[in-house]
C-alpha cells in the first residue's frame, strides 16, 4: 500500500477540521473530471462529517460532468462573484484541489491571498507545488487527486467510503484522469482504491456512459474535421498537432469540453511521440500537449507557453495569433530533437 497520507498529516487535518466551522473547496480554472470529481467527493465526505462546506470553481466546466451528485451546489466564481467572495473570506479552511500553482485559481487568486485567513490545505498530484499552503498532500505517484482524496478519507474516517455518493465522484476523477486506466495508472494503489469504491455499489458502466457517451453530433463532426483537415504530422520530429480557429469552432457550435480528448488522437499514430492541440479563443490560444515516453511536456509548456502540468500531459496559453503560435511551436521542435528522436 502506498503511503500517500502520512499519519502526522492526517492528524493535522483532523485537528484543523475539528476547529473549523466553514470549509471551502477550490479547484483550478477550466476544471476537468478529476477537479470536479475530487472536489465533490471531498464535499460529500465533509458534509457527512457535519461541516458547512462549499465548492467554488474559477469558471464553468463541461456538461458531461453536470450529472455528478452535488453539481448544483457548486459556485462559479465568475458567476456568483459576491457570494463566492464572502464564503472565501469567512472560511476557516480552504482546500486547494488538483493544482500546484495559485495562478491556476485565475481571478480567485488575488481574493484568496488578500482576504483569506484560512488554513490552506493542498491535495494534488502535479509536480513541484509552489509554497502557498499550510498543509500539503502532494504526490505525483497518485493517478489523480481523487485517488489522494480517497486515501485521505480512508485515513480520517474510512467507514464513510461505503457512501455511494462519495464513491461516484471519486471514481469519476480517477477514471477521467487516467483516460479509463490507460495512463497514470500503473500502481496497485489505484486499483485498491477502485476495488474499495466498487464495494460501495456504484454503477461503473452508467458513469462511463454519462461521461463518454454523451456528446453532441456537432462535437463528433468537429473531431472528424479536425483529424481529416486540420491535423499536421511532422514525421521528422515524431510530432503531430491539430489547430482549430475561433471561426471553425463556431461553425461546429463549440461548447466547453467538446475538445476533451482530441489531443490524444495523434498519439495513436505509429511513431508519434508528441502531440499538441491549439484552440483559438477570443484573446489567447489555449494549448494542450501530450507525449509518450520521457519527453517532459510540462517543462516544454512552462518554458514556451506560460503553462505546466504533468510529464506526459500539460497545457498552456499563447498571446500571439494562432498562426504565429503554430509557427513558433514548429520552430522549437529542432531544439528538442534529442528528446523526440
Ligand atoms: P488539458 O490539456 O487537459 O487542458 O490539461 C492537461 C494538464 O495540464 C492538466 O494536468 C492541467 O492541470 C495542466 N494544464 C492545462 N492548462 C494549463 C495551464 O494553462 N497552466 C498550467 N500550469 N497547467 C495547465
Ligand atoms: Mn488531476
Amino acid at each position: 500500500m502506498m503511503d500517500f497520507i502520512h499519519k502526522s498529516i492526517s492528524k493535522e487535518i483532523e485537528s484543523a477540521l475539528k476547529q473549523a466551522g466553514n470549509v471551502v473547496i477550490i479547484t483550478h480554472i477550466n476544471p476537468d473530471g478529476d477537479a470536479i470529481g475530487s472536489s465533490l467527493g471531498l464535499y460529500h465526505y465533509l458534509k457527512s462529517a457535519g461541516k458547512a462546506v462549499h465548492v467554488i470553481t474559477p469558471n464553468s466546466y463541461p456538461a458531461f460532468l453536470h450529472w455528478l451528485p452535488g453539481n448544483s451546489e457548486i459556485l462559479e466564481f465568475n458567476q456568483a462573484y459576491a457570494k463566492a467572495k464572502k464564503l472565501i473570506s469567512e472560511a476557516d479552511i480552504l482546500f486547494h484541489l488538483d493544482f500546484n500553482d495559485p495562478g491556476r485559481m485565475d481571478a480567485m487568486k488575488d481574493h484568496v491571498s488578500k482576504n483569506s485567513k484560512a488554513t490552506k490545505i493542498l491535495i494534488d498530484h502535479h509536480p513541484k507545488p509552489v509554497a502557498f499552503n499550510d498543509i500539503e498532500i502532494s504526490d505525483i505517484r497518485a493517478s489523480s487527486t481523487a485517488e489522494l482524496v480517497f486515501y485521505l478519507i480512508k485515513a480520517l474516517n474510512g467507514k464513510l467510503l461505503t457512501d455511494r455518493t462519495i464513491c461516484e465522484c471519486l471514481f469519476t476523477g480517477i477514471m477521467t484522469d487516467t483516460g479509463c486506466f490507460s495512463f497514470n495508472s500503473s500502481l496497485p494503489s489505484t486499483y485498491q482504491a477502485v476495488a474499495s469504491i466498487m464495494e460501495s455499489g456504484i454503477d461503473k458502466d452508467r458513469i462511463y456512459n454519462l461521461v463518454y457517451n454523451n456528446f453532441s453530433e456537432a462535437r463528433m463532426k468537429l473531431l472528424g474535421y479536425g483529424l481529416d483537415k486540420k491535423m499536421k504530422v511532422i514525421n521528422q520530429y515524431h510530432t503531430a498537432f491539430i489547430s482549430l480557429s475561433e471561426e471553425e469552432l463556431k461553425k461546429y457550435n463549440f461548447n466547453t469540453g467538446d475538445s476533451e480528448g482530441f489531443v490524444n488522437f495523434p498519439l495513436s499514430i505509429k511513431g508519434i511521440r508528441f502531440s499538441a492541440l491549439f484552440l483559438e479563443k477570443k484573446d489567447h490560444v489555449k494549448i494542450s500537449f501530450r507525449s509518450h515516453g520521457n519527453f517532459p511536456v510540462n517543462e516544454f509548456s512552462a518554458k514556451h507557453f506560460n503553462g505546466g502540468g504533468h510529464l506526459n500531459a500539460a497545457g498552456g496559453e499563447s498571446y500571439h495569433s494562432l498562426d504565429d503560435t503554430i509557427k513558433m511551436f514548429i520552430s522549437l521542435l529542432p531544439e528538442y530533437n534529442n528528446w523526440l528522436m
